[in-house]
């Protein structure tokens, strides 16, 4: 059963999709993960990030694994542990480069197939539904305000990056959903299928438990 999770960041996906695996007993495949990785090998190795050719055989030669679960579910690229090098601000920056290449796409989207042949999925991203896992059993769209998404990305970082401003946050959200929503390749859309959840004024509680439901009723079906 694959359960596909789509959405703009900092509306919630990761959180709960990481608490239905866990409940469910199903994998999670952060598919962000995997774009925030290749942007990582292509930077660590001076690709040209506008390079669609060179960055298709990056990806051809490269590996790139989840190990463990939970809290300690870890992104490998080719055996190294990347986990936390790729939430850089850098890597998040220069995302779109490599994810607006059909090519690299293409390739993404095969091996996040392959991933989720191996068994339940509770599979997060900004094609899922769309383009990725266009069967799921189950389709959710998580939305919020901008200010709200903004507000979560900005707790989420103060504690480890102290530099870090409001105000940049949102910058960065915006040019973000323009880019996402924008490009010529999968964009990010809701598409009728999906269960809209605007999570702006809910708890990841409220959120959980209203997605859980919706499984719930599709699994004792
Ligand atoms: O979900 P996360 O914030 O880690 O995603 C980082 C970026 O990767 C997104 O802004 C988007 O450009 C890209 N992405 C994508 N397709 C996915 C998942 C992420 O294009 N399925």
């Amino acid at each position: 059963m694959i359960i596909a999770i789509d959405g703009p960041a900092g509306s919630g996906k990761s959180t709960i999709a990481r608490m239905l695996a866990k409940r469910l007993d199903f994998r999670y495949l952060d598919t962000g993960a995997m774009y925030r990785a290749l942007t990582w090998k292509a930077m660590q190795k001076g690709v040209n990030l506008e390079d669609e050719n060179a960055l298709c055989r990056l990806m051809d030669e490269t590996t790139i694994e989840f190990q463990g679960k939970d809290k300690n579910l870890n992104v490998f690229v080719d055996g190294n542990n990347v986990t936390r090098e790729i939430r850089l601000p850098a890597i998040t920056n220069n995302i779109h480069y490599i994810s607006n290449k059909p090519g690299v796409r293409q390739r993404m989207v095969k091996l996040q197939q392959k991933l989720a042949a191996t068994g339940n999925t509770v599979a997060e991203g900004r094609d899922m539904g769309s383009v990725v896992f266009p069967n799921a059993e189950r389709k959710f769209f998580l939305d919020a305000d901008i200010e709200e998404r903004a507000k979560r990305r900005y707790a989420e970082f103060k504690p480890s990056h102290k530099e870090v401003f409001y105000a940049d946050v949102i910058k960065d959200i915006e040019t973000r959903d323009m880019r996402d929503t924008t490009r010529n390749n999968s964009p990010l859309v809701k598409g009728s299928d999906a269960i809209y959840i605007n999570t702006t004024k809910l708890t990841i509680e409220e959120v959980f438990n209203m997605m859980l439901k919706e499984i719930e009723a599709i699994i004792h079906k």
